[in-house]
């Protein structure tokens, strides 16, 4: 099996050095949207100079390189002991060139094991064999800031009035944006999951966080929802890192799951600005990297 480490390390240090295309785009096109002068647009504007800089520079996009979680799409008979062996040493590496911070701490020593290596869930890596021979290796990096204040409700919600229907998942999806202002560096994008057990739902509402800022939801009451919370979140005046303005939320993505007829959770995962999200491919030996 080819040795994909270097690979690995050019997916990592692009992730993390280099915003995607979509998401810059959208925070341009919200800035439009603030009043010139105004502290929504400086903090924006400064977002953006920030980008270009870590874009030319090589170097990460926001102190906090975030938590490293790897989706590996594999055909058959892919050894994934090795792909994994491969994402280790290639992480190890990333955070040598300091393309990572060391943010792997054992949480009961508090010691930092200064590689972004810790137990068998740093980095996180997940596999799924597909059909056919190409080889995905996606990865995210997820901000503590906004994970923090990422969040799940079980309805009904006597609370906040919230039964189980879209309706409920509408109010709880709100509360959690309320809940975060100030903090979770806005403007953010939503990734919620209706449905399936406490595990299954967060790791659902960060899958969606895979999608592109352009794909729409294939389900029409999801899409119509997600584009209602979007708006409906920046109605709420808590704007770009909470400076008040109308960009709190560029996004929201929507999937239901199975559930048990007793249990109706929604999950929240709140991603923030440097939604730091790419892929790489390898298909007949070349690789490519979007
Ligand atoms: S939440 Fe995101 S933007 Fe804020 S400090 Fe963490 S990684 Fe950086």
């Amino acid at each position: 099996m080819r040795d994909l480490t270097e690979n690995i390390l050019e997916l990592i240090r692009r992730t993390s050095t280099d915003l995607p295309a979509d998401v810059e785009k959208s925070l341009c096109t919200s800035i439009e949207r603030e009043e010139p002068g105004s502290a929504a647009r400086g903090a924006l504007e400064t977002i953006l100079k920030n980008v270009a800089l870590s874009r030319k520079n090589s170097t990460p996009i926001c102190q906090d390189t975030g938590t490293p979680i790897f989706y590996v799409h594999y055909p058959e008979g892919m050894s994934t002991r090795k792909l994994k062996e491969q994402i280790r040493t290639a992480m190890e590496a990333a955070t040598r060139h300091s393309y990572m911070r060391p943010n792997a701490v054992n949480v009961l020593t508090e010691k930092n094991s200064g590689n972004n290596l810790g137990g068998k869930a740093f980095p996180t890596i997940h596999f799924e064999e597909v059909e056919g021979d190409e080889l995905t290796i996606e990865l995210m990096l997820k901000g503590g800031g906004c994970e923090n204040v990422g969040a799940q409700y079980s309805l009904p919600d006597s609370r906040l009035s919230a039964g189980r229907d879209l309706a409920g998942v509408r109010k709880v999806v709100l509360d959690a944006v309320q809940k975060a202002q100030g903090q979770g560096c806005a403007p953010g994008i939503l990734g919620v999951a209706f449905g399936g057990d406490r595990g299954s739902g967060y790791l659902a509402s960060k899958e969606v966080l895979f999608n592109k800022m352009d794909e729409g939801n294939p389900d029409p009451k999801l899409a119509e929802l997600e584009q209602k919370l979007t708006d409906e979140a920046n109605q709420m005046g808590i704007g770009p890192m909470g400076f008040g303005g109308k960009t709190t939320v560029l996004k929201t993505r929507i999937t239901g799951l199975h559930r048990l007829p007793a249990s109706y959770f929604v999950s929240v995962s709140y991603m923030c600005w440097a939604y730091r999200r790419r892929k790489m491919s390898v298909k007949d030996n070349e690789v490519t990297y979007d």
